[in-house]
């Protein structure tokens, strides 16, 4: 059911953890699992310098979270914005259709921790111009 990546991200996830004085931090949660998702960013010169992730919830979702961090880390901003949920779920050799929406919270989850990285700092990123940062619900 779960590809080896998949298995393998999940027990031994990479970048768990927080980054004290973060640059930009976002969170998201999911009614569907219950999972709750939170990303940290250290950004500096509009590069991804660190990225850590605190993920409750089921397997899916900490591979998710896991992968997306690797695929974002050292990268541009332009090209954090442009990684889609898509992208993590390729990275992973595929999801389960039912476990996708894991997916989609890894991405939901850079975007809102870029948009704070944007409000905090007054910028504009491009790509995010129609963000609207989703409240989750408990
Ligand atoms: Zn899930």
């Amino acid at each position: 059911m779960y590809s080896e990546k998949v298995m393998e991200h999940f027990r031994n996830p990479r970048n768990v953890g927080e980054i004290e004085n973060a640059d930009g931090i976002g969170e998201v949660g999911n009614a569907q699992c219950g999972d709750i998702m939170k990303i940290y960013l250290k950004i500096e010169n509009d590069i991804i310098e660190d990225v850590k992730f605190k993920t409750y919830g089921c397997g899916s979702a900490i591979a998710s979270s896991s992968m997306a961090t690797e695929l974002i880390k050292g990268k541009s901003i332009k090209e954090a914005v442009e990684l889609t949920n898509k992208a993590v779920v390729e990275a992973l050799d595929g999801l389960p259709p039912v476990k996708v929406h894991c997916s989609v919270l890894a991405e939901d989850a850079i975007k809102s921790a870029l948009y704070d990285y944007a409000q905090k700092n007054d910028i504009e990123i491009e790509g995010l111009e129609n963000f609207e940062p989703r409240e989750h619900e408990h």
